[in-house]
């Protein structure tokens, strides 16, 4: 038996005490200000009261950033990098009381919350190796070799905004800043209010680690409040949430020219080719549908099947589906959690509701499930999804799948497409070849192929993010580090000057140089 909400309920009361030095780390003068209730979705129980700030705070953190920023870029890459090494560590040997933070704050189930600590680990790893291979100056040769030479450095661009939604309270406040953090930039981080417990843990593991607490700020409060001042003052801002906050965000940015990064919302397709294994791709669905309650921005909400494999594999589906097991354990018992807020509840339920009302058939879900909490809903299925019907094109970021039939393979590729975001996609097929050469005609940051998030999410070396409105930007990777950067270019002529020398007439001159100019095209590694 799941140990259910009785059980975990005394566990519930002790922690927001227990959470209180987290909540301390706040950059916020707690007395002064007023206080926001952080409440656990399973129960609504109290986790901690948050303090709320204010512009004045953000300007506060802002300025100490700006001005314990260049000591922290004077620090050897090398002794940076092994604070994130020891984060890492951190993290891993710590892993027990975060997960249950994640899961307390978001409502997730275990095995999801934990996603969270291996991905924030292996991001830590990866930039504390990488970065300086990432970051270190390089040489190129100018027009004309040997006499012109150039050198590109990277400065980081000095006190970067963080702005986090709430559905990854790890990954998406502190990953994010590692990458920021390692370029020698310094961060004020503006959580969700309520991830806020979770991202001061984080900070407090990364201040315990080494981090000077002055390099990176915590603010807390509300989002319309914070947000705005922050993109105010920040020197670029990378924010994750909304497509339609991220275009406020976009606006406000440019008021100032400062560089940002956004990544945003999805309605993310898989493809099941006719050769695919069935019940491979038939799992694949549900953990790619239902993981974090399908609050999660590159989990699946559109399925498209073949019309030879419909029927059973649409069987197959809704059976695994009604067999998965929710719940607010607080251990691995259970396969699926709660939503995090009434609000996404809403949504979820609008959404259904009036696809139903439009001709929708429910395969299965469909249900709010308040025996269980107050924010449960049923893993859902609908067939006989249509343009018309609010969740054919709009996000839901919840707990619902839509399952359409295709005719042949550009059919399921042009409706992969039909939509203005681009965020994830899966393909299935026992063809890797094949898969890929559809995933290149899929309009997503990323495609996965025999999976359905993790694959290009867990490849740390990759870039990922989003295509037309799901996002400007991406992280991981080389440009996940290098955005949090300026380039310079330091160019050095030697011998003579890029100009006629005066003994040369300008028409001989120009002569000369289109021939050279020419003959050095023809040598590889000189063009
Ligand atoms: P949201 O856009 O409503 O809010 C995101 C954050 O922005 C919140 O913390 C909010 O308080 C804050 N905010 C509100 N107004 C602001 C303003 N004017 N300026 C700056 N910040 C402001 O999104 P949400 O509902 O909290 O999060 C869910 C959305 O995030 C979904 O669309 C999901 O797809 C997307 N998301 C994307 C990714 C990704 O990596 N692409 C990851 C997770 C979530």
């Amino acid at each position: 038996m799941p140990p259910v909400l009785d059980d975990v309920k005394p566990r519930h009361e002790s922690v927001s005490g227990r959470f209180a030095p987290f909540i301390a780390l706040a950059a916020v003068p707690h007395r002064d200000r007023e206080s926001i209730e952080v409440r656990a979705p399973f129960d609504g129980a109290l986790l901690g009261l948050i303090p709320r700030g204010t512009e004045a705070d953000v300007d506060v953190a802002v300025q100490d950033a700006r001005r314990a920023q260049s000591r922290w870029a004077a620090t050897p890459i090398d002794a940076r990098a092994a604070i994130f090494t020891r984060f890492h560590r951190l993290l891993l040997d710590r892993r027990e009381e975060i997960v249950t933070l994640i899961q307390l704050e978001s409502g997730k189930a275990r095995r999801h919350a934990f996603e969270e600590i291996l991905d924030t680990a292996v991001v830590a790893q990866h930039y504390a190796v990488h970065a300086r291979r990432y970051l270190r100056p390089r040489r190129h040769a100018g027009a004309l070799p040997l006499i012109t030479t150039a050198l590109e450095i990277r400065h980081p661009v000095g006190v970067v905004g963080i702005i986090a939604p709430w559905n990854f309270p790890l990954i998406l406040s502190i990953t994010d800043a590692i990458a920021a953090l390692l370029a020698g930039n310094a961060v004020v981080l503006r959580p969700d209010v309520q991830s806020s417990i979770t991202a001061l843990a984080a900070a407090s593991l990364l201040y315990e680690a080494g981090l000077p607490r002055e390099v990176l700020r915590v603010v807390t409060g509300e989002g319309h409040e914070l947000g705005p001042a922050l993109i105010d003052r920040a020197d670029f801002v990378m924010f994750t949430g909304s497509t339609r906050t991220g275009k406020i965000v976009a606006q406000q940015a440019a008021r100032r020219l400062t560089g940002f990064s956004l990544e945003l919302g999805g309605k993310n397709p898989m493809i099941v080719l006719p050769d695919a294994d069935i019940d491979a791709a038939v799992d694949g669905a549900v953990r790619g549908a239902f993981v974090g309650a399908g609050q999660v921005c590159v989990s699946i909400e559109r399925l498209y099947l073949p019309e030879v494999m419909h029927d059973e594999f649409t069987a197959k589906l809704v059976a695994r589906t009604r067999a998965l097991r929710m719940g607010p354990a607080l251990d691995y018992s259970v396969d699926l959690g709660s939503l995090t807020s009434a609000r996404q509840l809403e949504v979820v339920e609008d959404q259904v509701a009036d696809a139903l009302a439009k001709g929708a058939r429910l395969l299965c879900g469909g249900t709010r499930r308040q025996d269980l909490g107050p924010l449960f809903y049923e893993a859902t299925i609908l067939a006989g999804v249509v343009p018309g019907m609010t969740l054919y094109a709009e996000e839901t970021f919840g707990p619902v799948l839509a399952v359409h039939r295709y005719d042949d393979v550009d059919d399921a590729i042009a409706r992969a497409n039909e939509t203005r975001y681009g965020l994830n996609a899966s393909v299935w097929s026992r063809s890797v070849r094949r898969a890929v050469e559809v995933g290149r005609r899929i309009q997503c940051g990323t495609v996965n192929v025999n999976e359905v998030y993790a694959a290009s999410w867990t490849a740390t070396r990759s870039p990922i993010g989003g295509m037309k409105e799901s996002g400007v930007g991406r992280r991981h990777g080389a440009e996940g580090i290098l955005k949090y950067t300026e380039a310079q270019t330091i160019a050095v002529q030697r011998l003579m000057p890029l100009a006629p020398p005066p003994f040369l007439a300008e028409e001989r001159y120009a002569n000369l140089i289109a021939r050279t100019v020419r003959l050095l095209g023809r040598i590889p590694g000189l063009r």
